[in-house]
């Protein structure tokens, strides 16, 4: 008998090519190569925060009262209005995502999220013995929800669907019309909706972005956000949760009761963080122009992805709208190789490139690359991916 029996782990083969270093495009962490970057503003105001003692204690379980004001402010639109008490404070987006799935689905039943998708939704329901089904995407209509896939794969079991717009791992942004249609699928089967915008307003060249809440019409819809990305410090754990209960169906469901009753388990985030938040979302000069900034950085990178990588044998680049992932759709059979994972860890063990399989985010034929990295770290990593299916379409 052993403490612990072995775990299954996704493992890619081989170890980068020792002559050439390692160009990581893989983690969707926006400060891995510390090109974009938290402006100095925010830092002296959070040393102020520390300095001032009177963020040492505990917050209430469901956050901080100027935090919740902060967040409602931002986030509220005339459609869907947002007070303060709408508003729950939570460790990270993930930690908002675990409070709307744990208080809408009870064990047994099931969630319903996009393939390809982002592989957390299902790591937290299944913890929480949720099942998860799958709806498609279409990946040349912009990665649009295929509606009639959404409809057939909702069962007895189901209780809500997860959506997220800007996408991760897609890039893709969906319009108000194709979010108000996905809406009215859910409406048809009286689902509520959890709507993951992490990425948030993270839309390039003018592509608007649309909170779904603000179009969803009678549906409820839990909103779930966070510092992360948007304002690049992942690492201080700080996200929300939004919710938009038309027609009062999350206070007479219980899910209002619920959500709170689920904060008293762990506590609101680190209360810090959550004091600095009303700065990060604010219109502060420094923190527009770092807003502007992030956004003309990743809108030219994501350019650059489908510039830098037309024209290279057996990859298509679907472009991205929007957030940090952009997908490249792999010939796998043109470059010898079986599948996407295959793909992955031939490109790292030859080249030193590193990107995620499709695999991880169930969608096989796929690889996402994360796009944060700096002009020249990108440049580098696309000119090897090309030499790499160059010399492999050339060998077959
Ligand atoms: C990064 C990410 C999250 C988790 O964000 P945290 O705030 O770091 O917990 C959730 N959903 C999506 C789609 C993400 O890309």
């Amino acid at each position: 008998m052993r403490w612990l029996p072995p775990r299954r782990v996704l493992s890619i083969g081989g170890s980068p090519n020792p002559e050439k270093e390692l160009l990581d495009l893989s983690v969707g962490d926006p400060t891995a190569y510390g090109n974009l970057r938290v402006p100095d503003e925010v830092l002296d105001a959070a040393v102020g925060i520390l300095r001032g003692r009177k963020h040492n204690g505990y917050a209430p379980s469901f956050g901080l009262p100027a935090a919740r004001e902060a967040v409602a402010a931002r986030y509220t639109t005339p459609a869907a209005p947002l007070t303060p008490e709408d508003v729950v404070m939570t460790v990270g987006t993930s930690g908002a995502l675990e409070l709307a799935i744990g208080a809408v689905a009870n064990a047994g039943q099931s969630v319903l999220m996009a393939r390809p998708g982002f592989p957390l939704f299902r790591t937290l329901a299944e913890g929480m013995g949720v099942r998860v089904a799958t709806y498609d995407l279409l990946p040349d209509a912009g990665w649009e929800v295929d509606l009639d896939s959404l409809a057939a794969a909702v069962d007895d079991t189901t209780a809500a669907v997860i959506v997220n717009n800007p996408s991760n791992p897609c890039g893709s942004v969906y319009s108000a019309a194709h979010l108000a249609a996905i809406a009215a699928v859910a409406s048809a089967a009286r689902l509520p909706i959890i709507a993951d915008e992490v990425y948030a307003g993270m839309a390039f060249d003018g592509v608007p972005w649309t909170p779904l809440s603000s179009v969803s019409a009678d549906v409820p819809v839990l909103t779930v956000g966070g510092l992360s990305k948007q304002s690049v410090v992942p690492g201080w754990r700080c996200g929300w949760l939004l919710l938009h209960d038309a027609g009062g169906v999350l206070t007479s469901s219980g899910v209002r009761a619920g959500v709170r009753a689920l904060t008293t388990r762990m506590m609101a985030p680190h209360r810090p963080t959550q004091a600095l938040v009303p700065t990060l979302l604010s219109d502060a000069p420094a923190i527009v122009a770092a807003r502007g900034d992030l956004l003309r950085t990743l809108a030219d990178h994501a350019a650059f992805a489908v510039t830098a990588l037309a024209g290279v044998p057996a990859l298509t680049v679907l472009p991205a709208a929007g957030s940090m992932y952009v997908m490249v759709r792999v010939d796998c059979a043109a470059l010898g190789l079986v599948d996407d994972a295959a793909f992955v860890a031939a490109l790292r063990s030859e080249e030193s490139v590193f990107v995620l399989p499709g695999a991880c985010f169930d969608a096989p034929g796929y690889v996402r690359l994360v796009f944060c990295a700096p002009r020249g770290v990108l440049s580098e990593a696309f000119a090897r991916m090309r030499a790499f299916c160059v010399r492999r379409v050339g060998r077959k």
